[in-house]
C-alpha cells in the first residue's frame, strides 16, 4: 500500500504542477507582455496623435476664415462707401441707402473696412468704414485710417507686379449700373448731389468693373501684428467724355481708376480666440491647444507636441518669412489617460493572477499535506503490523514452548512453577495488546461524558495499582494542594497514569532517580506531569509519538518493545477530558510529559 501511494501521490502533485500551474503561469506571462507591448505601441502613436490634432485644428481655422472672405467677397464693391445707389432703383427719386458697412456691426473677427484710392497717387484718400458696435468709432476711426496708411506705403515697389499678376489671373468682370459706381466712388456730397441729378442718365448705363479676389497679408508693425484682406477694383475701359455731360460726378468714370478695398483681421481672434474655440470640437480629450511655453517645453515620456504656424498655413502673404512663424501654438498630446488606462488594466491582471495562483498554491498545499498524511499513515502501518507481529510471534512461541515441555514432562517439578509464571506473564502481555487495540475503536466510537472532580484524590486513588512489583519506591507523587476540580474520567486518569509510567519505566535506565508523578497549577490550567530521566523525546517527534502506531525510529533498530498504542490512547483519553497532552524536555535530562486539564468552572 505504501509503495504504491509513494508513487501515485508524488505523481498526482507532479501532473497538478504541469497540467495546471505551469500553463497558468505561461499563459498568465504571455498576457501579461502583451499588455506591456500594447501599451509601449500606444505610447509610440502620441507623436503622429499630436500632429493629427494640430491638422485638424488647421482645418478647422482655415474653414472658418474660409467663410468669413466667402461672406465678405459677397458684398459689392460699391458698398465701400457711404451711401449705395441699390442696382435695383429705377425712377427719377433715386433712394440712396446708407451702406450695409456703416448699419450693421462689424462681423466677428472683422476690425473694419477701408477703400484706398490707388489711381490717385500715393496721398490720394483713405476712406475706412466701422459697424455699428465699434464703442469709440471717431478714435478706431483714426487707427483704422493709420494702419490701412502704413499698410499702402508697404512695398510700394511690388505694386506692378501684384497688379499685373492680378490683372491676368484673379480677375472677375462684373457689370454694374453707372449710377451704383458712381455712388460707390463718390468722396464727398457734391458728388452725390451730381449722380443725383443725372439719375435718370446714369441709370440707363451699365458698365463692366474687374474685381479681384480678396488676398491675405500679414505683417508685424512696431509690435503690433497685422491681418489684411484686400482686393483690387479696376475700371478697364473708361467712358469717354463725349458720352457724359460735365460733373463732379463724371470725372472719375472717365479714368483708369484703380480701388484697393479691403479689411482688417482681428489678429487676437484669427490666432487665439478662434484655434481656442475650435479646440473643443476638434481635439480628443487627450490632446490640448496651448500656446508655447516661453522657456523650452519640458518633453517627458509619453508626451509630444506638434507646432501650429497660422499665419503660414492659412495662406496669408507675409513680407518677412520670420512673420509666418508668428502666433505659434502647439498641440500637445499626452498619454496620461492611456497610463491610468494602463495601470488600471495591470493592476485587474495582477488581482486575478494574484487570486487564481493563491486557489493553486492552495490546491498545492492541500494536495501536498495530503499526501504527506497518506505517507505518514501508510508508514504507521507498516510499523503497526511488524510491532503487532512481533509483539504476538513473542509472547505466543514463549507460551507454547513453556506449554509443550510442561505437557511432555521435561520441566522437573521444582522448576514448573516458574514455567507457568512465564506462561501467565506472556498471556498478560498478549491480552494488553488485544485490549489496546480494542480500547482505541472503542474510545472513537462511545464516549464517557467527563466530570468534575479532584484531580489529587483520583490519583491517590490510583496509588497502589501504579506501584511496581519489583520495586516499591520508584514512583514520588509532588500532588500540590489546593487545586481546582477539573473534568476528568476516573478511567481516563487510570489510562493515562498507567501508559506514563509504563512508558517512563520503559524509557528511562532502571535503578535510577525515582519517577515523578506531579499535578501543579500553570497559566489557568491544572497540570498532570510524569517525569523521568530517559533519553527524552526529540523536538521533531514531539507531535507524531502521540499518532496511532506511531514509535521513534524503526522497526529493524529498536530495542524496546511496543506497539506505538499506549501515547495515542493518553491522547485520546486525554481529549475526553477536554484536556491537552504535550511533551516537554525535563530540566536535567529526561523527558516530562504534561496533561493539561481545564478547571471544572
Ligand atoms: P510504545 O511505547 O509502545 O512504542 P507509545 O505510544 O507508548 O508506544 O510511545 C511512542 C514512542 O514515544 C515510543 O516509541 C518512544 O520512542 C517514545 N516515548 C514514549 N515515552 C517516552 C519516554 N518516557 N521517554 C522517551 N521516549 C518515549
Amino acid at each position: 500500500v505504501a509503495l504504491r501511494l509513494a508513487t501515485t501521490s508524488p505523481r498526482a502533485l507532479g501532473l497538478y504542477g504541469v497540467l495546471l500551474v505551469l500553463p497558468t503561469l505561461i499563459f498568465g506571462g504571455l498576457y501579461w507582455r502583451e499588455i506591456q507591448k500594447d501599451f509601449a505601441r500606444e505610447r509610440l502613436e502620441v507623436p503622429s496623435r499630436a500632429e493629427s490634432g494640430a491638422e485638424r485644428i488647421v482645418a478647422s481655422m482655415r474653414q472658418a476664415l474660409g467663410q468669413l472672405i466667402e461672406r465678405e467677397s459677397q458684398r459689392p464693391f460699391y458698398s465701400y462707401s457711404q451711401y449705395v445707389a441699390p442696382p435695383t432703383a429705377r425712377g427719377d427719386a433715386m433712394a440712396l441707402q446708407r451702406s450695409s458697412l456703416l448699419t450693421g456691426p462689424n462681423p466677428t473677427g472683422i476690425q473694419g473696412w477701408f477703400s484706398i484710392d490707388r489711381s490717385g497717387g500715393p496721398d490720394s484718400q483713405v476712406r475706412v468704414f466701422l459697424g455699428t458696435n465699434v464703442k469709440d468709432s471717431a478714435r478706431s476711426e483714426d487707427e483704422l485710417r493709420d494702419v490701412v496708411a502704413d499698410f499702402r506705403k508697404r512695398k510700394e515697389t511690388e505694386e506692378f507686379l501684384q497688379r499685373a499678376t492680378d490683372l491676368l489671373l484673379n480677375m472677375n468682370t462684373v457689370e454694374v449700373p453707372l449710377t451704383a459706381l458712381a455712388v460707390g466712388i463718390s468722396t464727398d456730397d457734391q458728388q452725390i448731389d451730381c449722380v443725383e441729378k443725372h439719375a435718370d442718365l446714369l441709370q440707363e448705363q451699365k458698365v463692366k468693373v474687374q474685381v479681384s479676389e480678396f488676398r491675405l497679408q500679414f505683417y508685424v508693425h512696431e509690435g503690433t501684428p497685422r491681418a489684411i484682406a484686400s482686393r483690387r477694383v479696376l475700371l478697364n475701359d473708361p467712358l469717354s467724355a463725349k458720352e457724359l455731360p460735365e460733373g463732379p460726378c463724371f470725372e472719375p468714370l472717365m479714368t483708369f481708376f484703380h480701388l484697393q478695398q479691403g479689411f482688417l483681421i482681428d489678429p487676437d481672434w484669427l490666432l487665439r480666440k478662434l484655434p481656442f474655440s475650435l479646440a473643443n470640437q476638434a481635439l480628443d480629450e487627450e490632446e490640448e491647444l496651448r500656446i508655447p511655453p516661453q522657456a523650452g517645453p519640458i518633453d517627458y515620456v509619453g508626451q509630444a507636441f506638434a507646432s501650429i504656424y497660422p499665419i503660414n498655413e492659412l495662406g496669408f502673404e507675409t513680407y518677412y518669412p520670420e512673420d509666418g512663424l508668428y502666433g505659434q501654438l502647439d498641440v500637445l498630446a499626452s498619454s496620461e489617460r492611456m497610463t491610468e488606462r494602463h495601470s488600471r488594466q495591470s493592476q485587474r491582471f495582477l488581482a486575478v493572477g494574484g487570486m487564481l495562483l493563491l486557489t493553486l498554491a492552495t490546491g498545492v498545499t492541500l494536495l501536498y499535506r495530503g499526501v504527506r498524511r497518506e505517507l505518514d499513515q501508510a508508514h504507521r502501518m507498516q510499523n503497526f503490523v511488524a510491532a503487532v507481529t512481533h509483539e504476538l510471534r513473542t509472547p505466543v512461541s514463549t507460551i507454547r514452548l513453556h506449554a509443550e515441555m510442561l505437557q511432555d514432562g521435561w520441566v522437573q517439578p521444582e522448576k514448573q512453577p516458574e514455567y507457568y509464571r512465564r506462561i501467565v506473564r506472556e498471556t498478560q502481555r498478549l491480552s494488553t495488546l488485544v485490549e489496546r487495540v480494542l480500547e482505541k475503536s472503542r474510545l472513537k466510537e462511545n464516549v464517557t461524558r467527563p466530570v468534575a472532580a479532584d484531580l489529587n484524590e483520583t490519583i491517590q486513588a490510583l496509588r497502589p495499582a501504579l506501584s511496581s512489583s519489583e520495586d516499591e519506591d520508584d514512583l514520588d507523587f509532588q500532588l500540590e494542594a489546593g487545586l481546582p476540580a477539573v473534568w476528568l474520567t476516573a478511567e481516563g486518569i487510570e489510562m493515562i497514569l498507567s501508559n506514563l509510567v509504563e512508558n517512563a519505566r520503559k524509557y528511562a535506565p532502571p535503578g535510577g532517580e525515582p519517577l515523578v508523578v506531579r499535578t501543579r497549577w500553570k497559566d489557568g490550567r491544572v497540570l498532570l506531569e510524569v517525569l523521568d530521566r530517559g533519553p527524552g523525546v526529540p523536538a521533531a517527534e514531539r507531535e507524531k509519538i502521540f499518532d496511532a502506531f506511531y514509535r521513534v525510529g524503526s522497526e529493524q533498530t529498536r530495542t524496546t518493545t511496543g506497539t506505538g498504542l499506549g501515547l495515542h490512547l493518553v491522547r485520546l483519553h486525554a481529549e475526553t477530558c477536554g484536556a491537552r497532552v504535550s511533551v516537554e524536555d525535563r530540566e536535567g535530562g529526561g523527558s516530562a510529559f504534561q496533561v493539561a486539564f481545564r478547571p471544572a468552572d
